[in-house]
């Protein structure tokens, strides 16, 4: 029988030296209760087998105690800005997670709250030996993983599989790339190791109550079935874990060689689009990070000391792994990232001294939710969200910062970056979402700039520089062509 001890404790799991011991968080003051009759492992923002540092630590867990391990997945109606948009990617999701773990021996359910709501988690609470979850800073799942603790009556471990080097690796909120950067590459070699799932022990069944999903369900039907906002129409990008490594796959043969010189240009489209999948976890940047590695046939090691100029996987490596893991990090240290508030104190204090300046345009959040502004560009970009899903990065920094020019009050805009982006992106609700419009707008990771009407130090952004830049017309083209009917372009 495993001790009593707390897991960090004993020396059975291995892997909690290093980084590892970062990635896993005992929430509340509980202890295993080894009565129980398996470990439950409550999958959230990780919506991967492979990877998964939680689904790792909770068979090692399972393992430890002989018994079954049962995950538990559920996504209910009411989340802010659930819609067709974000259920058909999650659930088609779901669907390869049925496969995949039973090819894993795992139990898995699907629990698609729709109505009455059942008790379903508290009632798997009763017979775990310790609850297994997800850590992840943004959105709803702080919230769920606080309030859910507070009925545990056993132990809660938080993981986090979403950064590459983990949240908890740092003692603060950095406050810049350059800050974070030196400290991330020097543990990036033990960060990339590779990550095995042991094999389950004890694979007894466990039977799901008859409200959870069969295998087998119709995507689109239990969609249209809910209680959501089925004007976000689906967007095309397919849910789960192999449409994430197509995607991959994809990037690496075609795009990732001349990224540095394409990554910006909105008229190209040659980033990965890898975001919406490493959003929904149905992709781990480790394991995004280690495939360009070994189709390069570089180590980290040689990356960092042999490889000095910048090229595109220094590039690329800095916005998956440095700027995503900044915007973590700035997410689970600054409770008030989601707000105006999360901004830094230099910018809101500039912006405010600029609140009186002129605007030449006003625009509600109807009109700017329409794209029914005088900016064709921001027009476009705002229908390019609104209609596929996604936006260029390039746009999206351009399409933020016009909003401090067209609101009364920069927390106006800031409140109206935040709903636009969480309804429509398929990879909203996200940290690097909301450190991208503290970036925009309040120069998050960013320094004081020379001062200018309205935006005072905070860095600015205008059509002629965008004009002068990139062949806009192209860009106003391409979109035009995704319109699904161009006579009507209200959302
Ligand atoms: C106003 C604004 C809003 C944004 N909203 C979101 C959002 O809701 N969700 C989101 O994932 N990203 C957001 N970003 C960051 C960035 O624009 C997107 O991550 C990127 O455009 C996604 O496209 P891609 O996957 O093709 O990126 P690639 O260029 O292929 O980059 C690969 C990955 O690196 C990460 N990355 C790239 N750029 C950044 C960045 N600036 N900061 C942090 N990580 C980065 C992303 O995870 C991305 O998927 C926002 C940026 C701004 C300025």
């Amino acid at each position: 029988m495993p001790s009593n001890l707390p897991f960090w404790k004993t020396k059975d799991i291995q892997r909690l030296r290093g980084l590892g011991q970062k990635r896993i968080f005992l929430l509340n003051s509980k202890q295993d209760d080894p009565t129980g009759d398996y470990v439950l492992y409550w999958m959230q923002m990780t919506q991967r087998t492979t990877f998964n540092f939680a689904l790792q630590f909770a068979i090692e867990q399972a393992n430890r105690y002989k018994v079954p391990l049962v995950v538990y997945h559920a996504l209910d109606e009411d989340y802010p800005y659930a819609s067709d948009r974000t259920y058909t990617f999650i659930l088609e999701g779901v669907k390869e997670l049925y496969q995949r773990f039973k090819k894993l021996g795992i139990n898995y359910g699907f629990y698609l709250v729709r109505g009455k709501k059942q008790p379903a988690l508290d009632t798997f609470l009763k017979k775990a030996i310790c609850l297994v979850s997800d850590d992840y800073p943004s959105f709803v799942t702080p919230l769920e993983n606080t309030t859910v603790t507070q009925r545990c009556l056993m132990s809660h471990y938080v993981v986090d599989s979403c950064t590459t080097v983990p949240m908890r690796f740092f003692d603060k909120q950095k406050w810049s790339a350059a800050t974070i950067r030196s400290k991330i590459h020097k543990v990036l070699a033990e960060a990339l190791e590779d990550v095995t799932n042991p094999v389950l022990l004890n694979k007894k069944p466990f039977v799901y109550p008859e409200y959870f999903l069969p295998p087998d369900f119709d995507v689109a039907k239990e969609v249209s079935r809910s209680s959501i906002d089925h004007t976000v129409r689906p967007s095309a990008f397919k849910g789960g874990e192999t449409a994430a490594q197509e995607k991959l796959t994809y990037f690496i043969a075609h795009n990732l060689d001349t990224y540095e010189v394409t990554k910006d240009d909105p008229t190209l489209q040659r980033t990965s689009h890898l975001s919406p999948y490493l959003h929904f976890g149905m992709i781990s940047p480790i394991a995004i990070a280690r495939q360009i590695l070994q189709h390069k046939k570089l180590s980290v090691d040689r990356l960092f000391k042999s490889l000095i100029s910048p090229d595109a996987i220094h590039i690329y490596f800095d916005q998956l792994i440095v700027r995503r893991d900044l915007a973590y990090n700035f997410c689970h240290f600054n409770k008030k990232h989601a707000t105006y508030q999360g901004m830094p104190v230099w910018s809101r204090k500039t912006l405010q001294e600029h609140k009186q300046d002129k605007r030449l345009y006003l625009y509600t959040k109807e009109q700017l939710e329409r794209a029914q502004t005088h900016d064709p560009y921001w027009n476009a970009a705002q229908l390019e969200m609104v209609y596929t899903g996604s936006m260029h990065g390039f746009m999206r920094m351009y399409w933020c910062k016009q909003l401090l020019t067209w609101t009364k009050r920069p927390q106006d805009a800031f409140k109206i970056a935040v709903y636009l982006n969480d309804k429509y992106s398929l990879d909203g609700r996200d940290p690097n979402g909301y450190a991208g419009i503290a970036w925009a707008l309040g120069g998050l990771h960013d320094r004081p700039w020379f001062t200018k009407p309205i935006f005072g130090k905070v860095r600015l952004m205008n059509m002629s520089g965008l004009v002068r830049k990139y062949n806009m017309q192209r860009y106003l083209a391409a979109v035009e062509k995704i319109m699904p009917d161009t006579s009507s372009r209200k959302p």
